[in-house]
This record gives structure tokens, C-alpha cells and sequence, in this order.
């Protein structure tokens, strides 16, 4: 609980700093983006001014995106919860993901539970999560990889030895796994090891945010060579108390 205490003051702390830095760089930005495309639509451009014209509006386009992920990092938005079909949410979020799963020669798929008790979260938040996770996935894993979404019942135990019903969501691939050296950074806003454009270590610690906020819990299961298992467990009760 420490750790947990330590990891969400920290949030916060970026949060606040990532919003004021976020909204300074977003005016500057949009001039640069905007004059960029102005002048690339002129008619008497010689090639290299032109190439070096598009070159600054992808790398202007690329700081947007970080932007974009820093400010949906900070904003911690209010929940707008819903009784919802978990099953549902997870088909139409995997649905966006299969065109590049295609593309990559990976094998997605849902094993998902017969049925599930209707859970109240915020639908959109909660995909942003699923989706994280199976970008994760999908950058982690080779051709020839398979993963594979499932859904279940389960409770968990609570604080005064008790049971919580809940339901729990997993994304499993088959990919290059977590070494242990990279464990206890996984959820810190800002830790990636892809490339510079790639990713913007913020996915995992936005995640683990939202899925808080419900109450619920992300487990994280590896085994370097052979593959990582995220679990979202969400209680079917949420505990108002903790918002
Ligand atoms: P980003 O995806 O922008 O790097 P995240 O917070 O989503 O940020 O992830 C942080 C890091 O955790 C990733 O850079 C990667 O090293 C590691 N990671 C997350 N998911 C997986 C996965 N399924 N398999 C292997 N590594 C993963």
C-alpha cells in the first residue's frame, strides 16, 4: 500500500506538472503545424524545401501526439459510469485492433464468458485501457504470436478477509515477455523501452489510473521468450468511497 500511496502522489505530482507544460507547448505548436501546411500547398516549391517543409509538419505532428497523451494523462476526466456489457466493450475495442493485427501476422482472439454480470464503469475510459493493453500486445509480440482476450467471473479477496465478486479481463500474448529489471518501473508515467516516437510511457500508468478509479486492480504475468499476461480485475460493486 506503500508502493501504491508513493505511485499515486507521484501521478498526481506529473499530472499537474504534464498539464501546465501540455497546454504551454499546444499553442506554440499549432503555428508551426499550421505555417508548415500553408507552405506546403504552394505551387513553386523546389523538392527539397518541399520534403523539408513535410519533414517539420511529422515531427511537429509527432509532439502533438505526446501532447495529446500528456494532457489525457493529467486530465484525470470524471467518470461517467454505465451499466455495461463487458463481453461487448471488448469485442468492438478488439474489432479496431484486427486490421493491424492482419498486418502484423498476428492471431487475435476473444475467449470470452458465456455471460457476465452487467458492470458499471465508464465505457470509454475502459476502452482506452483495453486498447493500451493490446497495442502493448501487439508491439511486444512477432509474427506467428497469437493474443488472446478473455473474460471471466472471479472474486478476490478484500481487505477484511473477505471475498469481492468482480470480473476479470485478460490480454495474453505471445510475445517477447517483461525481464525482471523492468518490473517495478512498468506502471511509472514516462518509462517506455520503444523507440522515441513510438511509445510515450504513458499507457500502463493512464491505465492503472482508470482501472483504480473503478476500484479494480491490473495484475501483470511474464515470463521473458514466452509471453505476458495483463489482468484487469474490476468488482461488480463499486466502492463509491474510493473516487
Ligand atoms: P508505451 O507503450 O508508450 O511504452 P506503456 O506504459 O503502455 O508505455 O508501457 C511501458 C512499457 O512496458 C513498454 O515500453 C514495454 O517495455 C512494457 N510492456 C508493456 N506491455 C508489454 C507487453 N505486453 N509485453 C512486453 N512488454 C510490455
Amino acid at each position: 500500500t506503500e508502493d501504491k500511496l508513493f505511485l499515486a502522489q507521484k501521478q498526481a505530482s506529473v499530472g499537474r506538472l504534464a498539464a501546465g507544460v501540455a497546454h504551454e507547448i499546444n499553442n506554440p505548436l499549432t503555428g508551426v503545424l499550421t505555417f508548415s501546411h500553408l507552405f506546403m500547398d504552394r505551387q513553386d516549391l523546389p523538392d527539397d524545401v518541399r520534403e523539408g517543409l513535410k519533414t517539420i509538419a511529422d515531427a511537429t505532428e509527432r509532439v502533438r501526439k505526446i501532447v495529446k497523451g500528456l494532457l489525457d494523462f493529467s486530465r484525470q476526466t470524471a467518470l461517467h459510469p454505465e451499466p455495461t456489457d463487458l463481453n461487448r466493450l471488448i469485442l468492438s475495442t478488439v474489432a479496431l485492433m484486427e486490421n493491424q493485427a492482419l498486418i502484423k501476422g498476428v492471431e487475435l482472439k476473444c475467449l470470452l464468458a458465456e455471460s457476465l454480470p452487467p458492470l458499471v464503469v465508464d465505457p470509454e475510459q475502459m476502452r482506452g485501457v483495453f486498447m493500451n493493453l493490446l497495442i502493448n500486445a501487439l508491439d511486444a509480440t512477432a509474427a506467428g504470436g497469437t493474443i488472446t482476450v478473455t473474460s471471466r467471473t472471479e472474486s478476490r479477496p478484500d481487505q477484511d478477509g473477505g471475498e469481492r465478486p468482480g470480473v476479470s479481463v485478460s490480454v495474453v500474448d505471445t510475445g517477447c515477455g517483461i525481464p525482471e529489471e523492468h518490473m517495478g518501473k512498468l506502471f511509472d508515467p514516462f518509462f517506455t523501452t520503444k523507440q522515441v516516437g513510438q511509445g510515450t510511457g504513458l499507457g500502463l500508468s493512464v491505465s492503472y489510473g482508470i482501472v483504480a478509479r473503478h476500484g479494480g486492480r491490473i495484475f501483470v504475468n511474464t515470463a521473458v521468450g514466452s509471453g505476458t499476461t495483463f489482468t484487469v480485475w474490476l468488482p461488480l460493486q463499486r466502492d463509491d468511497a474510493r473516487e
